[in-house]
């Protein structure tokens, strides 16, 4: 209280002696200008008009109009949140809903996660106080889970309702549901552009309110051949880009990390090269693994003289606005999720983007002024080989499907109204899935493990695995082994030219019994160390990765007094904590054959990946946390188990018959839902 006093006693007296504007007041007024600038702004009392006159709109608006930083505000200066009710907006990516939240706190001057918070996997910056809540489309998902009213909302807007996910999907059909016995309950679904009038039809003739925006002309350039390689390209045209044209910051469109990092070092690369011959350029990444404080970068104005170049992923096609672009290199390419269901292989291919997508990444350049768009691909192979649209269909068949035991939230499943339904056999696949792993009743019921389950903002079999480590005393160890596979893959530190000493390095982790053991050894020691930034570095672990293995941790054990697990060691004994990952990846079985290995559920041959732990090793029984595909069918993250614990921990599952090392060629499908099973 004291504090508040004397701040407030401060600002008095400054106002008194000094008319001038402190640097934060200025801030603050100019900020507000902003707000008056967008151009949503002059729509403000009609929209909250139709707001109020309709309980379900849908409001179309060009990206950067202020659609997803205003329209909160505006409900809230409103009195939307009179009573502690909340206003949620859901949005499709993390960044995104991390950014958006923080730039609005900003704009209210209130601190982020007191009024304004997001809600993201592994992260929840929120608090009593807060009633501007933005979160992604999965976190909302949960919160049917345990409020199926949504009770504590006045207001939910569905942001970027275009880029249609699963997730989306079942959100329009659970708030439509709501909307019919929440009359109070006002839906607002908010989309870039495009699909507009499906939405208005999916729900029920909602009226569309439209916000005309403004928009510079962008002048669009074709190469005349193909590119062969479109990383090169790229980084040859921001160089010509920023010696040749006037100022203005430059955006680059890249497919994920791995490009944008190398995209990024070969710009720095060579501008130290030029050395004082150029102006200044800043390179920046912007993708969904960036650490936020890198991510808040990318806002930051540049200085006289100076440009920017942004690289990014299709994240700042309609998602962030960046101020300032003028120039957009587009190489026409987005990764898309590809998902097999029927071999539980997922991949990401990298394919050419739609015209929709070209024509909004051209957009990006005409915000502010005119523009220019490098379309590093022919006129004709935009005319002639691009879809016009982003296919749905595929989105749909995606791996969030088994992902998400939030569907087990909605009772009929098979039944229920998606915009799009997904193909039966994938959604099938995942109650089947849910039903082995004992989440879902022979009804479709969400059971008792399943409500417990639900809680863990991670995928079912993970979170079995860690219920698991209830009943085999190993909690300690199973978080960190489950927080260390959350951040796939990126521990270990192999750079190309040191290779040997990196190859070592990672050798003197190894410990009997597989890779899960293994990353809990580094994580283990990491911890002894101090979570010492200079260990890392002597044993090629990413630092980076660590931090957020450890953030990952604290968040899932923050997580274990509400499903009531103990958190206790097995005092180094390995075998609870083998048996606990069985118990959440008995559908991920593999048994050695010739040459390689057969999935048990599939039939399918797979082999051990050659960073695998047990390459050499070969074990009779192996369970893998995913199946990758490169040059091969690949398991990563494997770990020797006995096959007689599969009867231990889903003995509804399998049957010994099928467990006998004779190996029978068929294979452990479950037998239907006969009364003796369910008995
Ligand atoms: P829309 O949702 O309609 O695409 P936004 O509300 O996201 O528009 O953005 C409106 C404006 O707010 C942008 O043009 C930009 O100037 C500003 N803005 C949004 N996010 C940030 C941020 N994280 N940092 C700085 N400015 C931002
Ligand atoms: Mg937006």
């Amino acid at each position: 209280v004291s504090t508040a006093i004397t701040m407030k006693g401060t600002r008095a007296e400054k106002e008194q002696e000094a008319p001038a504007l402190s640097q934060a007041e200025q801030n603050k007024q100019s900020m507000q200008e902003v707000r008056r600038s967008l151009p949503i702004f002059p729509y403000r009392e009609d929209l909250l008009a139709a707001i109020q006159e309709h309980q379900i709109l849908v409001i179309e608006g060009e990206t950067g109009s202020g659609k997803t930083t205003q329209i909160p505000q505006y409900l809230l200066e409103n009195g939307y949140t009179e009573g502690g009710m909340k206003i949620g907006c859901t949005q499709p990516r993390r960044v995104a809903a991390m950014s958006v939240a923080s730039r609005v706190a900003q704009e209210m001057s209130v601190k982020l996660g007191n009024e304004v918070g997001y809600s993201i996997r592994f992260e929840d910056c929120t608090s009593e106080r807060t009633v501007l809540k933005y979160m992604t489309d999965g976190m909302l998902l949960r919160e049917f889970l345990t409020e199926p009213d949504l009770a504590s909302y006045s207001v939910i807007i569905i942001d970027e309702a275009h880029e249609r996910t699963l997730h989306t999907d079942i959100l329009f059909g659970l708030i439509k549901d709501i909307a019919r016995f929440r009359p109070d309950l006002k839906v607002l679904v908010a989309s870039a552009t495009l699909d507009t009038e499906r939405f208005s039809c999916f729900f029920d003739e909602a009226p569309v309110f439209r916000i005309p925006g403004r928009r510079f002309p962008v002048d669009i350039f074709y190469t005349k051949a193909p590119e062969a390689d479109y990383l090169e390209a790229c980084v040859v045209s921001v160089l010509q880009i920023h010696v040749t044209q006037a100022p203005g910051d430059c955006l680059v469109f890249l497919t994920g990390q791995e490009e944008i990092e190398a995209c990024c070092e070969m710009l720095q690369e060579r501008c130290r090269r030029l050395g004082s011959k150029i102006a200044e350029l800043l390179v920046l990444p912007i993708y969904a693994n960036l650490p936020s404080d890198m991510q808040a970068k990318i806002f930051n104005p540049t200085p006289p003289g100076a440009r920017k170049v942004v690289v990014a992923t299709n994240i700042a096609e309609t998602s962030l606005t960046i101020d300032g672009i003028i120039y957009v290199i587009d190489p026409g390419f987005c990764k898309q999720k590809s998902y097999n269901a029927r071999t539980g292989m997922e991949s990401l291919i990298v394919t050419p983007c739609s015209r929709a997508s070209a024509n909004q990444r051209a957009g990006r350049a005409g915000r502010v002024a005119a523009g220019k768009c490098f379309r590093l691909y022919t006129a004709w192979a935009f005319k002639h080989e691009m879809e016009e649209t982003t296919s749905l269909g595929e989105a749909n068949t995606d791996i969030q499907l088994m992902d998400h035991i939030c569907l087990a939230g909605i009772n009929d499943l098979i039944h229920f109204d998606f915009m799009d339904p997904p193909p039966h056999e994938t959604l099938v696949l995942a109650l089947e899935q849910l039903y082995a792993l004992g989440a879902l009743n022979h009804l479709g019921e969400l059971t008792k493990l399943g409500r417990r389950m639900a809680e863990l903002p991670v995928d079912p079999m993970l979170s079995k695995m860690i219920l698991a480590s209830e009943q085999y005393k190993c909690s300690e160890e199973v978080l960190t082994i489950a927080a260390m596979l959350s951040v796939n893959n990126s521990i270990f530190y192999r750079p190309k030219d040191k290779v040997v000493h990196a190859d070592n390095a990672r050798m003197n982790f190894v410990v009997p019994g597989g890779d899960h053991l293994v990353l809990l050894n580094v994580y283990t020691q990491w911890l002894e160390s101090g979570y010492s930034t200079q260990w890392c570095y002597e044993n090629f672990i990413q630092f980076r990765s660590m931090r957020r293995a450890r953030d990952v941790r604290d968040q899932l054990e923050g997580l274990m007094d509400r499903i009531e697990v103990e958190v206790v060691s097995s005092q180094g004994d390995s075998l609870p904590i083998r048996k606990a990952v069985t118990a959440g990846y008995f559908y991920h079985t593999a048994r050695l054959s010739k040459g390689g290995y057969k999935t048990v559920k599939h039939q399918q041959t797979v082999y051990v990946h050659p960073n695998s732990s047990l390459f050499e090793e070969q074990p009779r029984w192996l369970i893998y946390h995913e199946l990758v595909f490169t040059t091969k069918e690949f398991m990563r993250q494997v770990i020797e188990i006995d096959s007689g614990w599969l009867l231990e921990v889903a003995p509804h599952y399998y049957k010994s018959k099928e467990l006998e090392d004779s190996s029978s060629k068929k294979m452990p499908r479950k037998q239907g839902k006969t009364k003796e099973e369910l008995g």
